[in-house]
Order: structure tokens, then sequence, then C-alpha cells
């Protein structure tokens, strides 16, 4: 058995960093930069009232209350030049220009008008600067908005777009082909005949890359069969950049995945048992000396939990993130997470919610056998039980939240 993170170094730092494209924002939301953003305007380009409210001169105000003439009225995406006078405020809207000769706008909640609006009392004294959101209060021309190696967030797309750009550099994103094998896989609704089940691995992976980011092709089902797994994964290897298998990859197992692998990936490929449980067995190797192929083991729960502790952070580290792994947050343990030791780290499918005081607790979510979909499907998170007897209830333990979305709320 090797350790786990010298199995996920094997496995990442084989992974080729895919080059650079140009994409439209609206297609890069998650994508990695590969160029340094720096602003060539300021952002706001102009002065301009963060209240709806009076632009007046603060000298005029600095006593309260005063009054002051209103001698115009502005609003956002009003260009016309005008001009505040002593003695004088303009009707201003958020957004809209300051108007020449004015410092400062006073909220109109703290104001009030006389003579059908055509003076203003100032109930207040205003500073200079008061609600004026001055030009680069924001960006200021020259900054670096975004370094490389970001990953984009939608405010980051807003920020670009605001600087009036409307594409950006980044990684490409890997194209990932997935298949299961195994003969005993069938899909559908049709009556099964004995042996047979259906594929869970393929749907399931194929959501997990969707999830990540990835686009996917779907390889299908593919039978225990050396010659058409040949012609698959060839082929695959030509148009994707990474290959997702299932099944096959135990020591047990029948010999046509290794067999096919092992003459397609050649010296490249390892066979590994990691010291883990679930998802023991891992295969990791190139097609072509170029294409990443991950063989994950057929048990669905091992499928799915040896793709979030290598094919994700391997496809993540493809497509440029630096650091490519979740991180693991501290949570109690509602009951005892009992286990043996056995050189492995396990990995136990909890449910995790918050308390009213914000405070992260974890409570196992079903049967943890490896065929046990279903506590998979029932858990957001699974907490990490290093080598030893396990946790007992109130201990803290270390989380992996699996969908920070669905993490549980407080009850009540
Ligand atoms: P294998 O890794 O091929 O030896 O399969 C281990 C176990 O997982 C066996 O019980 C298989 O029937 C089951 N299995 C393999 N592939 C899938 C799949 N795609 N969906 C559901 N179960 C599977
Ligand atoms: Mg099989």
């Amino acid at each position: 058995m090797i350790p786990l993170d010298e199995a996920q170094e094997r496995v990442l730092s084989a992974c080729p960093v895919l080059g650079a494209e140009r994409r439209p924002l609206a297609a890069a939301l998650g994508c990695i930069t590969t160029e340094s953003i720096v602003a060539a305007e300021d952002v706001p380009p102009f002065a301009n009232s963060a209240m709806d409210g009076y632009a007046l001169r603060s000298d005029d105000v600095t006593g309260a209350p005063t009054a002051l003439r209103v001698v115009d009225s502005v609003m956002a995406g009003d260009g016309r030049a005008v001009e505040v006078g002593v003695g004088e405020a303009v009707r201003i809207m958020t957004g809209a220009p300051v108007p020449d000769g004015a410092d400062a706008v006073c909220m109109v909640e703290q104001t009030r008008t006389e003579e059908e609006g055509r003076r203003v009392v100032i109930e207040v004294a205003v500073g200079p600067g008061t609600a004026v959101r001055g030009p680069g209060s924001d960006i200021a021309s020259g900054t670096e908005v975004v370094a490389p190696g970001t990953e984009l967030t939608p405010a980051h797309l807003g920020m670009i777009a605001r600087l009036g750009l409307e594409t950006v550099c980044v990684h490409r994103r890997p194209t990932v082909g997935v298949l299961s094998t195994g003969d005993e896989l069938r899909e559908g609704p049709g009556a099964l005949e004995r042996g047979a089940i259906r594929d869970a691995n393929r749907p399931m992976l194929l959501a997990l890359l969707e999830a990540a980011g990835f686009p996917t092709i779907d390889l299908g089902i593919v039978p225990d069969d050396e010659a058409t797994l040949r012609r698959v994964l060839t082929d695959a290897a030509a148009t994707c950049d990474a290959l997702v298998t299932s099944g096959g990859v135990s020591v047990g197992d029948l010999d046509v995945v290794r067999m096919v692998l092992t003459d397609l990936g050649g010296p490249s490929m390892h066979w590994m048992q990691v010291a883990i449980r679930p998802a023991k067995p891992l295969a990791f190797g190139l097609l072509d000396g170029r294409v990443p192929v991950i063989g994950l083991p057929g048990n669905p729960v091992s499928s799915s939990i040896s793709f979030e502790l290598f094919a994700r952070p391997a496809l993540r580290r493809m497509q440029g993130h630096r650091d490519p792994f979740r991180p693991t947050l501290r949570a109690l343990a509602d009951h005892d997470l009992p286990r043996r030791p056995d050189g492995k780290i396990h990995f136990v499918r909890t449910w995790a919610r918050t308390d009213i005081e914000g405070r992260l607790h974890v409570v196992a979510s079903g049967g943890q056998d490896s065929h046990q979909l279903k506590a998979l499907a029932d858990a957001n998170a699974l907490v990490v039980l290093e080598d030893g007897d396990g946790a007992r209830a109130g201990d803290e333990v270390r989380v992996l939240v699996l969908d920070g979305h669905r993490l549980g709320q407080p009850d009540g």
C-alpha cells in the first residue's frame, strides 16, 4: 500500500497543465487566468453620487440647518455640464455625475424642500467628500485587478467587464471521456437478467465532472472484452484530454482492463493500492504518453471517493489550479465513529450541518460499505478518520465538505 498523499502526488505530477485560450467572459466562469489584467482606466471614471440627495458646496452648510436654492436636477447617465454656485444645490440621484463646484452630497433623508422644490433645507452639516464616490475609488487606473492563476468568480467577470474587456486568457479546461467497464452492466428500465446490475458510475461520474466544471464525453458501457475496450480507449485518447474509467482495477479482477491499459499506457501505468478505505485500488497512466487515464474502482462509493481524491484534483491541476484540493474543515462528531487500526485513512459518509452557533456537526449517513451508494447520496461530507480507533462522540474531526450548497442548516 502507498500513502494517500504519495498516490495523489504521483497522479498530479504526471498530469500536464493545459495551454491557454481566449474565451468570452460568458464562458469563463471557473476558469484559471493565464494573464495579468491591469486596469487601463479609473473605475468609476468620474466623481458620482453615492446617494439620492442634493449636491452642494460643503462650505455652504457648515452650520445646520441651511437653506439652498435648487438650480437643477441630475440623474444617472446625465452627461450635461452642470454647475453648483455659492448658496446653490442640485438635486442628484445615485450614480449621477457630481456637478462642477459641488464637493459633497447630502442624502435626501436629511433634507426637506420648500417652495415646491425650488429651495432645500439641509438639516445637518455636510463635510467635504460626503457621499461622493471619487474617480478610481473602486479601481485606480494601473492597478492589477486579476493576477495570473486566478480562478474567475462571477465578481471577477463583472469587474473585467467593467473595464471594457470582452474576453480573457485562461487555461483550457480538459474535456474528459467517461466509461464504465463490466460485462454485468446494463442501463435503463428493462428487466435485469440474473447477475446483471445497472450502471451507476457513469451517470455519477459525468455529473461529478459537470459539477467540477469540466466538459465531458460519454463513452458508454464497455464490456470486459479486450478488442472493444482497446478500440474505445484508443479512439477516446484522440479526442479527449483525459479519461476516467470505472471497474476492473482491483487485484482479483479479470485481466481485461489491466491488460489493455498496460498495453496502451506502457511504462507510464501505475497500479496502486492506496492506504485508504474505501477506494484502495487505483490505476493511473498516460495514453499515447499524453492523455491521463484514471482507472477508478467499480464499487460506486469507491468510484466516487476515488474521483474526489484523485480525478477531481488531477483535472483541476490540468486546468491550471494551483491548489486543486478541497480544504478540510473541523466538525464535531455527534456520535461515535469507531474503526480499527489497519494502516488506512477511512472516509466516512456523513451529513454535516451547522448548529445555531455556527459550529459544524457530523452524523454518519448510513451503511458504509463500498456498494452502499445510498449513504453517499444522503451525505454532504466525508469525515477523514486517520489510522487508529476512530472518534468518540464530541470529538473534533476533519471533514471534506463535498457539496457546500447542501450543508445542513441548524435544526428548527
Ligand atoms: P470491479 O471494480 O470491476 O471489480 O467491480 C467491483 C464491484 O462494483 C462489482 O460488484 C461490480 O459489479 C460493481 N460495479 C462495477 N462497475 C459498476 C458500475 N458502473 N455501476 C455499478 N456498479 C458497478
Ligand atoms: Mg468489473
